[in-house]
């Protein structure tokens, strides 16, 4: 049976290339808005973290109509610390829409989730969007892309890929350059023509891969998936397959599918269609919802397992400002367990202390942005420094391995393998540079990364991109020499969170990362080897990708405002994570090694 009033595809694109406003142009285009409906929302919308980032931290589903026919869009998270959910969202797919920017071109952060894609075989559309600026050079770009399928392995079928020109900004598609249009049918129709329709059994017992889960107060734990197989109906009684074999039974509450930004219930779904359940509590992802009297599930997805550990405390330093609104251990471990509920590669553990829990994650990056979170809902906690989580296997003691794959401009190789040499990566592939960029692919053991990402983004000054997934369990071998004496800072103002790593080589060096933001009035201490401290304030309002080292422009040194000097050597001598806070100020750091 084949589905052909569906098509269920994935925008791979990088920030800013243009998805938001696409998605919104397809949207006001489909018809799902009413005359007098505006479109406000923006679900595609990146959060601000994710901006911030420059990386999708959430998967999204929006869906749009056009003649007759429903289009699933489905958003794909950008960074592969967020474990096996770039492929089970894929898997929900039957074509990918490649959107990039007619000047950019493709961007080294999109080739994660693209090569993906190719391998399993989704049908690619090449979206070169922004035609419209005057610097625009398409055919250049689409060369590019072309290259960069070539290098990714695409198969013949997948190279011949359709190209729709488009100005998002100006709801505008088109076949050729050349034409005339006003809408955006040239895309919808290559989408109805290229992508194909799923297909599969309609009269045959239920089952649905759960891909996401999602949470609400009101319905509980949602799962988010698509139906593979035969009908779903809503109070069906259903069975639910485990990972271990186990088979349960659960019942479909509440059925929605998704119309436009929104999702609407619905009596029933079929194959093809991408719901989400609620009502079966306990669902994970993962699991099949299976039919009750025939369950049959599909090969469970692995969830990546955690490598990196920090422990999440309540604030007893002396300088605790208890200015956050949820200061106390209950309420951190409220939040924390909630966190698990839609987090899955996350475990929380109780510790010997009672104001203490052990959060174990996929990687720094995975655990800062849980951190980064809670801090803005307004909980206020310390964490210890990251530690990878060993296992003795056969009586071994063994370590995680991770798989980095790192793209660079081509000046900035040396100083990665040097660096990484260091950090005990072993490289396993290189490739030759396109766009100027080289690919590098090292094994890594998981606590040669820690603290990394900071450094490669100062030594890069932000133009490298990494990415690591998990590789493995292996013997430990040999020590990893200590590493320079840094603190990693957050700050926050009433605006926002910004870290740093103040890991600084030279005295009066400071690393700030893409995407953190930096803002008028903040105050950011400076840090070396040898324990000086300058605190600057700074002046220029609302930095973003503050890159360099040093940048003098956004930072003058002017008398520290409500903080003394002896205060900054105090909480950068100690070892213990501190909290100054003059009023609304607050600072909080922690050394690494
Ligand atoms: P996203 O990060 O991929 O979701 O990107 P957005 O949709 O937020 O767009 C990023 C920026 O590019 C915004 O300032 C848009 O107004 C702009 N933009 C999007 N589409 C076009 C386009 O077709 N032409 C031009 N000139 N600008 C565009």
């Amino acid at each position: 049976f084949i589905r052909e009033d569906i098509r269920n595809i994935a925008i791979i694109a990088h920030v800013d290339h243009g998805k938001t406003t696409l998605v919104d142009a397809m949207l006001k285009q489909s018809g799902v808005f009413r005359a007098n409906e505006k479109v406000e929302e923006r679900v595609m919308d990146s959060n601000e973290l994710e901006r911030e980032r420059g990386i999708t931290i959430l998967s999204k589903n929006t869906a749009v109509f056009y003649k007759g026919t429903k289009i699933n869009i489905v958003d794909t998270p950008g960074h592969a610390d967020f474990g096996g959910e770039v492929e089970r969202v894929l898997k929900m797919v039957d074509g990918v829409l490649l959107l990039v920017d007619a000047f950019e071109g493709p961007m080294p952060q999109t080739r994660f989730v693209l090569k993906k894609a190719l391998e399993l075989k989704l049908k690619p559309i090449v979206v070169i969007n922004k035609i419209d600026r005057p610097d625009a050079r398409p055919q250049e770009v689409i060369d590019d892309v072309f290259e960069l399928f070539l290098e990714l392995g695409a198969d013949d079928e997948q190279l011949d890929f359709p190209i729709v020109y488009c100005s998002a900004k100006n709801g505008i598609a088109k076949y050729e350059l050349k034409d005339e249009s006003n809408n955006l049918e040239p895309l919808f129709d290559t989408i109805l023509n290229h992508v194909p329709a799923p297909q599969g059994y309609l009269e045959a017992p239920l089952q649905m891969l759960v891909t996401t889960i999602d949470s609400n107060e009101y319905v509980g734990r949602i799962a988010i998936g698509k139906i593979e197989r035969g009908t779903i109906r809503k109070n069906q009684q259903v069975a639910i397959c485990g990972k271990d074999g186990s088979i349960r039974s659960g019942k479909v509450v509440t059925l929605y599918t998704f119309n436009g930004l929104k999702r609407e219930e619905v009596e029933k779904a079929e194959l093809g269609d991408i719901v989400a359940v609620a009502g079966i509590s306990g669902i994970n992802i993962g699991e099949t919802i299976a039919d009750f009297q025939n369950p049959e599930p599909l090969p469970f997805v692995e969830i990546d397992e955690p490598t990196i550990s920090m422990t999440f405390s309540v604030n007893d330093s002396p300088f605790a400002g208890k200015e956050g609104e949820y200061v106390t251990t209950r309420h951190l471990r409220d939040r924390l367990f909630r966190e698990l509920e839609t987090n899955v590669s996350l475990r929380v553990s109780e510790t010997d202390s009672s104001d203490a829990f052990e959060v174990a994650g996929r990687g720094e990056l995975h655990l800062s942005i849980l951190i980064e979170t809670m801090r803005r809902e307004g909980y206020e906690f310390q964490v210890s420094r990251p530690k990878v989580i060993y296992k003795e296997i056969d009586g071994v003691l063994c370590e995680p391995i991770e798989l980095l794959t790192i793209d660079v401009p081509e000046e900035y190789v040396g100083i990665v393998i040097e660096k990484l040499g260091a950090r005990k990566a072993e490289m396993v592939n290189m490739s030759p540079a396109i766009n100027g960029y080289a690919r590098l692919e090292f094994k890594i053991p998981a606590r040669g990364l820690i603290g990394y990402r900071n450094e490669f983004l100062t030594d890069t000054k932000g133009n490298g991109i990494m990415n690591h997934i998990f590789y493995g369990y292996e013997p430990v071998k040999g020590e990893i020499p200590e590493r320079s004496r840094g603190a990693l800072v957050a700050f926050e103002t009433g605006e926002a969170t910004t870290y740093g790593l103040y890991n600084a080589q030279e005295r009066g060096t400071l690393f700030i990362g893409p995407g953190t933001q930096v803002y008028q009035g903040m105050i950011v201490g400076v840090c070396s080897r040898s324990e000086d401290i300058d605190v600057n304030v700074c002046k220029k309002k609302h930095l973003t990708n503050m890159r360099a080292a040093g940048s003098d422009e956004a930072l003058r040194l002017t008398p520290p405002v409500e903080m003394t000097l002896e205060k900054c050597l105090e909480f950068i001598a100690s070892d213990e994570l501190v909290e100054v806070t003059p009023k609304s100020i607050r600072m909080r750091k922690k050394i690494l090694n």
